[in-house]
């Protein structure tokens, strides 16, 4: 969904799939050739580390997109990490892990990853350039980890945090207080932010203005279906139906996730009543 402004104008060249760039003196990107509504140009994964590399986000399991990291990071890929189990992330994992024999970490093991070891919230992966620690960042995904590379000062934001689409929050994996909650968790972090490196889309290099951008449009559509509830409409179809009208019917189900996903924060706040998604919803 692209409903959200843009603050990183002009855009840089176009994303290539199955090449990798430099981002950095120490993380490359390549995209995986899965583009899509929900993907823009395709999931990022990064490279991080030249001697020994951690892998962020090994993609799709494509043959071509796993041969195309390993040919660049070889048996020098120690580990393979997975910022959230959905399908555009980690299905790439045990193909990236036969290729190179690195171990595979994620916070944990759900949708059929096979995890070596699982990472907790300021937990590192210590190399000899470099120290990547992830954040636990539920919201999006409840296992959703970020990972700052702090001698780059570089986040990766997986899914939390995207450029060029505006992340989906469905319950009940999902959570909008949850995932307010740790955007301004981020908001903290920024005076350690040079750039972020999002799941999709390119590098993100006002971190600052980014996150500020994401906290105002979910402030702006909480206001919005507050007011439409206040209305008098009481029901997440039409809620969607109003609030965004050009919607292709393919991302429906995104929009009525996350409609869902406010609703339930205005009620836990007790703003508005209902709880089923399928059911009526008030003003309270
Ligand atoms: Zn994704």
């Amino acid at each position: 969904m692209t409903d959200g402004p843009a603050t990183d104008a002009p855009e840089p060249a176009p994303l290539v799939h199955g090449v990798a760039s430099a981002l950095s003196p120490l993380v490359r990107r390549i995209v995986a050739d899965n583009p899509g509504r929900m993907t823009g140009p395709g999931t990022n994964t990064y490279l991080v580390g030249i001697d020994e590399i951690a892998v962020i986000d090994p993609g799709p399991d494509h043959p071509s997109h796993l041969d195309a990291i390993a040919g660049c990071g070889g048996d020098r890929i120690r580990w393979i990490v997975c910022t959230h189990t959905h399908v555009d992330h980690f299905p790439g994992a045990s193909g990236l892990k036969e290729r190179t024999g690195a171990e595979v970490l994620a916070f944990d093991g759900r949708d059929g990853l096979a995890v070596d070891r699982t990472l907790a919230d300021g937990d590192a992966i210590e190399a000899t350039e470099f120290v990547l620690r992830a954040l636990h960042t539920p919201g999006h995904a409840s296992n959703h980890l970020c990972f700052l590379l702090e001698q780059e000062r570089m986040l990766f934001s997986g899914d939390h945090i995207m450029n060029g689409s505006t992340v989906v929050i469905r319950p009940p994996d999902g959570h909008m207080a949850t995932y307010l909650g740790q955007l301004e968790r981020l908001q903290g972090l920024r005076p350690r932010l040079r750039s972020i490196a999002p799941g999709h889309g390119h590098l993100i290099e006002q971190p600052a203005a980014k996150i500020d951008e994401y906290l105002t449009h979910r402030a702006d559509r909480e206001a919005q279906i507050l007011a439409a509830v206040r209305g008098g409409t009481s029901t997440i179809a039409d809620l969607v139906a109003s609030i965004y009208p050009d919607l292709v019917e393919e991302l429906v189900p995104m929009a009525e996730g996350t409609v869902w996903a406010h609703l339930q924060k205005l009620a836990d706040e007790g703003r508005v009543t209902g709880g089923d998604p399928a059911g009526r919803w008030a003003p309270a």
